[in-house]
């Protein structure tokens, strides 16, 4: 780094030093520095919730801070738009948003990968597209030090479930060669099981796990898909079956984020709607039962240091978000304990609430025309709904914004 201050400007040269050479050295290495846990692996519970890029990174940061959080999640790029070439995050971009992290001790920090990714496709263009994509992702991960970065395994159109698991695995093997994870760890996360969608049996997530066990990997688990996949997560004795099941197949130490969504779909619906927590078929009490229960807990032994709980919810009106970070730490018993939350705070204000429902009355014509696309890739274009809302503010209100983040 201090050779740089000396650079005048002129392209970078490498610069060749005699130095004198020293046997020993080749034989002695110096020891690996002692690598040290971060911060939000404090044993503390973590609770987070999907924040919005909209405008810049650093509001997303902010939005987790107001509403409560000690660790976010956040799209690195929007979420439903194929990214050109050049969507590197600017070194200076990046450094701001570390520091700022930093300063507020968010942790972890999770990134949800774009939708349109499907690591399974047998579609030879839409596989290369999506890997060259996910490899993206990556790097943007790496650039905003991201402890994880879940991806869901994509949808198997008319492959075996077989044949798309090894589809997934080498997607993903190819995705991240030659980057240097540098401490991030992709999850890939449980799905609803709508459509031919792979991952909503555990067995399939664990399998695409062990294909993957040479890379940092482990996997998200949604509440919400649990429960829509048929994993009674409600009861009590579903509960405990469930982590029994989740041991068996994956290993709940292999399980660092759990997005914690009630569903809208009763048990085994297989569909993908997310609802406010303790307002769906999930409930309050199970979610106290899940979010208090030692296995899930961010403390060790019986939990996973670090472990996190991550709302993806919807935000149908002003404050919903707020209030659903307050229902999640009340629920886990840490009420006037948690982070302080900005009082009136909420990602979306009556304002953008006006501005989205006018877009979306236009999106709505504009779907009704890609109903017709082959099903494989029109599945993206009904993604839940929790997620539709920030991408519709993004889009509606903040169009210069966001169109900058693409270019
Ligand atoms: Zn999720
Ligand atoms: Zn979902």
């Amino acid at each position: 780094m201090t050779e740089q201050k000396f650079s005048t400007g002129v392209p970078d040269q490498p610069i060749l030093q005699p130095t004198e050479f020293d046997p020993e050295d080749e034989y002695r290495p110096e020891p690996e520095p002692e690598p040290h846990p971060p911060s939000w692996m404090d044993g503390r519970v973590r609770i987070g919730i999907h924040t919005s890029i909209a405008g810049s990174y650093l509001n997303a940061l902010e939005s987790a801070r107001k509403l409560g959080c000690n660790a976010l999640q956040i799209f690195s790029a929007s979420p439903r738009m194929w990214q050109g070439g050049s969507t590197r995050i600017s070194d200076v971009d990046a450094k701001a948003f570390r520091a700022r992290r930093e300063e507020l001790r968010l942790g972890p920090l999770v990134i949800h990968a774009n939708y349109l990714l499907n690591l399974a496709s047998a579609e030879r263009m839409l596989q290369t597209r999506s890997i060259q994509a996910f490899h993206d992702e990556i790097v943007r991960a790496i650039a905003l030090r991201a402890d994880f970065l879940i991806v869901h395994p994509g949808a198997r159109g008319e492959s075996t479930t077989e044949q798309a698991i090894s589809t997934i695995v080498e997607s993903v093997k190819q995705a991240s060669k030659h980057a240097p994870m540098d401490g991030l760890r992709i999850l890939i996360e449980n799905t609803a099981g709508m459509g031919t969608s792979v991952g909503a049996r555990l067995e399939e997530l664990g399998e695409i796990l062990a294909g993957l066990r040479n890379l940092p990997v482990g996997a998200c688990l949604d509440t919400a898909h649990l429960f829509a996949a048929g994993y009674d997560i409600k009861s009590p004795g579903g509960l405990a079956s469930t982590i029994g099941q989740i041991d068996g197949a994956i290993g709940l130490e292999n399980v660092p984020v759990i997005h914690v969504n009630d569903s809208k779909i009763p048990l085994g619906g297989r569909v993908d709607r997310h609802e406010h927590i303790g307002k769906g078929k999930i409930g309050a009490e199970a979610f106290a039962r899940i979010l208090r229960h030692p296995r899930f807990s961010a403390a060790a032994p019986e939990g996973l240091p670090g472990r996190a709980f991550v709302a993806e919810t919807p935000i149908d009106d002003p404050g919903d978000d707020r209030r659903n970070v307050a229902m999640l730490w009340e629920l886990a018993g840490l009420k006037g304990q948690e982070p302080e939350a900005e009082k009136g705070f909420s990602m979306l204000t009556a304002a953008l609430q006006k501005r989205i429902s006018l877009h979306r009355k236009t999106e709505k014509k504009r779907n009704a025309k890609r109903e017709t696309l082959p099903s494989g890739r029109g599945r993206r274009r009904t993604p839940r709904r929790s997620e539709k809302k920030p991408r519709t503010k993004k889009g509606g209100a903040r169009k210069g914004s966001a169109k900058k983040k693409r270019g």
